[in-house]
């Protein structure tokens, strides 16, 4: 009844094509849910972005749901989460992403890692898409996350493309551990809203190793392509 009213009240649309939601729909209507680019990577082991990471550090296995073009939907989607004020989108496709992993029979990391944002953009925007993601597949899941396992220690201006300038930064230099978080001996899943270079996930990935972790999965809502 309350949600019926909130629904009547104060409509809810679409994040990708902005048409007003249908009470049984949530944050993104379902023909445009539909339309994403589903990669199926989930029951490839050695699937794209496996092969692009996995010359590069030791991974165990490497997933993401969607395929991330500038000329699909699945722009517009990012968009409206990364830049909506409350993380509850981002929060509900890391559900998707819990299903989807649940539905693929694999067994569950130790932890989630969240790529961390550095702490100024982090108040800039008000959260990190990449925590509600991984707050959004414990729900499902009963993982548990922890979202400061890893600092991120440059600020990067918001023009400038992801993975550009650091390509000048050494590696080790961007996140550094947590040193009061132990993950010796744990399998960990990083996670991310969109892979494109993969030098985001190369440089987590240093930092997640010098803390002697036994494995490291990746997972990302996309996947540039
Ligand atoms: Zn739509």
């Amino acid at each position: 009844m309350i949600q019926s009213l909130l629904h009547a009240f104060f409509p809810e649309v679409c994040l990708v094509c902005k048409r007003l939601l249908y009470e049984k729909e949530k944050h993104i209507c379902l023909h445009c849910l539909y339309a994403l680019p589903r990669t199926g990577f989930l029951h490839r082991k050695e699937n794209e972005l496996f092969m692009k990471l996995a010359n590069r550090f030791p991974l165990e296995s490497a997933q993401a749901l969607f395929f991330f073009n500038k000329n699909n939907n699945s722009q517009k989607l990012l968009h409206g989460i990364k830049y909506h004020p409350k993380p509850h989108h981002a929060k509900w496709f890391g559900s998707l992403m819990g299903q989807a992993w649940k539905e693929s029979e694999r067994t569950f990391p130790d932890v989630l890692v969240p790529v961390p944002l550095h702490e100024k953009r982090q108040r800039e925007r008000g959260y990190n898409q990449s925590e509600a993601l991984a707050n959004g597949f414990a729900d499902v899941t009963q993982a548990s996350v922890l979202p400061d396992a890893l600092y991120r220690n440059i600020y990067r201006s918001s023009q400038t493309s992801k993975g550009k300038n650091e390509r000048w930064i050494s590696a080790e230099s961007i996140y550094t551990q947590n040193k009061n978080i132990d993950l010796k001996g744990k399998s960990v899943l990083l996670i991310d809203d969109v892979i494109t270079t993969g030098s985001t996930i190369e440089a987590c990935s240093q930092a997640l190793f010098a803390m002697e972790i036994k494995e490291l999965h990746v997972y990302s809502l996309s996947m540039a392509v």
